[in-house]
C-alpha cells in the first residue's frame, strides 16, 4: 500500500488476531484510496476522512513554516516519484506549479483562504507525507475493535506499537542506518507509541551521479537538502509522527530538533549528513534508545 509494504503483529495469537487482521488491512485500503492525489476546487470537497488527515497536515504546515505542504502534489507528479520512471523536471515547469503551491491557499485559519476560490487555480493535493500515518493509526483501532490486546502496525517504517506483548515487555524498534538501511543506527524500547521514520534513502533515482529523494523542499520544488539523511518521530499519534518526520527532514537539524523539542509529547532522532545522530531531551530519558 502507498507505494511500501504493511505488516501487522497482533496479539494473542489464534483466530480473532488473524480475522482481526485481515480487517485492518480492509482499513488502511480505504485509507489509501482516499490519500491519491486529489484536485480540489472547492473547499466544501474537503470533507470527512480526508479533513481530518489534511487536518494533521495542515496543523504541521503551520508550525514548520511550511517546510510540510500537502499542496505539492502537481510539483510531485512532475518528478514521477510515484511513478515507474521517476525523472528530473522541466525547471520552466516546475516553477509555473510552484506558483500554485501553498498550504495557505487551503488553510482555514488564514482570513481569506478559502473565499478565493472561485476563480483562482485548483489545488493539487498530495497527502503521502501525513496518510500512511493516519493509515497506522485507523488500522489499529480497527484491530483494538475487535478483540487484539497488544500488536504492532507498520506502514514501511511508520508504525503504531498498542498494548503490550506476551509476557508483558516492552517494544524494541530499530531506526535504520541510512547508509546501510539494512542495518540499524540505534534501538529505541517503547511501551505503546507511534514512531515514523522520513529519509532520503527511502524513495529516490539517481542522475548524473546524484541522488534525487521524494522529500522535497516547498521553497524550491527540489529534494529537501538541509543536511539531514533520516529523521525518526515519536509521537502519540502516527498521523502526527508522519507528518513531522517529513517536516523535520526539510527543516534540518536545526530548526527540525527544534520543532520536535517544543512539540509537547513528541521525541525525535535525526541523523545527519555525516552520520551524527541528534536526539530530543527525552531520548535516552524517557524513552530508551541504544546506539548501535
Ligand atoms: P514521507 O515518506 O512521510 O517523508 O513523505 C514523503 C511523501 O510526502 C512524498 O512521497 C510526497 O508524496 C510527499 N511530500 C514530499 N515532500 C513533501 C513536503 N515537503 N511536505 C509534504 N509532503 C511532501
Ligand atoms: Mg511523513
Amino acid at each position: 500500500m502507498m507505494g511500501t509494504l504493511a505488516d501487522v503483529v497482533a496479539y494473542p495469537e489464534g483466530e480473532t488476531a488473524r480475522q482481526a487482521s485481515v480487517g485492518a488491512f480492509g482499513r488502511m485500503d480505504e485509507v489509501e484510496g482516499l490519500a491519491h492525489r486529489q484536485r480540489v476546487d472547492a473547499p466544501a470537497s474537503l470533507k470527512g476522512e480526508l479533513a481530518a488527515i489534511l487536518g494533521t497536515g495542515l496543523e504541521v504546515s503551520r508550525a514548520s513554516s511550511g517546510a510540510f505542504d500537502p499542496t505539492l502534489g502537481e510539483v510531485i507528479a512532475l518528478w514521477g516519484f510515484d511513478s515507474e520512471k521517476p525523472h528530473l523536471p522541466e525547471p520552466d515547469d516546475l516553477s509555473d506549479a510552484l506558483g500554485r503551491v501553498g498550504y495557505r491557499r487551503l488553510d482555514p485559519a488564514v482570513p481569506g483562504s478559502v473565499s478565493p476560490f472561485g476563480n483562482s487555480p485548483p489545488i493539487w493535493l498530495d497527502l503521502g507525507g501525513v496518510a500512511k500515518g493516519y493509515a497506522v493509526d485507523e488500522a489499529v483501532e480497527s484491530l483494538r475493535g475487535r478483540g487484539v490486546s497488544g500488536g504492532i502496525v507498520n506502514a514501511g517504517g511508520d508504525l503504531r506499537t498498542f498494548g503490550s506483548k506476551p509476557g508483558g515487555k516492552p517494544w524494541k524498534i530499530g531506526v535504520q542506518d541510512p547508509d546501510h538501511p539494512q542495518e540499524l543506527a540505534g534501538v529505541l524500547t517503547l511501551r505503546e507509541a507511534a514512531v515514523a521514520t522520513s529519509g532520503d534513502y527511502q524513495r529516490y533515482f539517481e542522475e548524473g551521479g546524484v541522488r534525487y529523494h521524494h522529500i522535497l523542499d516547498p521553497a524550491t520544488g527540489y529534494p529537501a537538502r538541509s543536511g539531514l539523511r533520516g529523521t525518526t518521530v515519536i509521537a502519540p499519534d502516527c498521523a502526527l509522527a508522519d507528518a513531522l518526520a517529513t517536516a523535520a527532514f526539510v527543516l534540518g537539524p536545526v530548526k527540525g530538533l527544534k520543532l520536535l523539542e517544543e512539540w509537547d509529547g513528541v521525541e525525535g532522532v535525526l541523523i545527519t549528513d555525516g552520520g551524527e545522530i541528534l536526539t530530543t531531551s527525552g531520548i535516552g530519558k524517557s524513552i530508551p534508545f541504544e546506539k548501535r
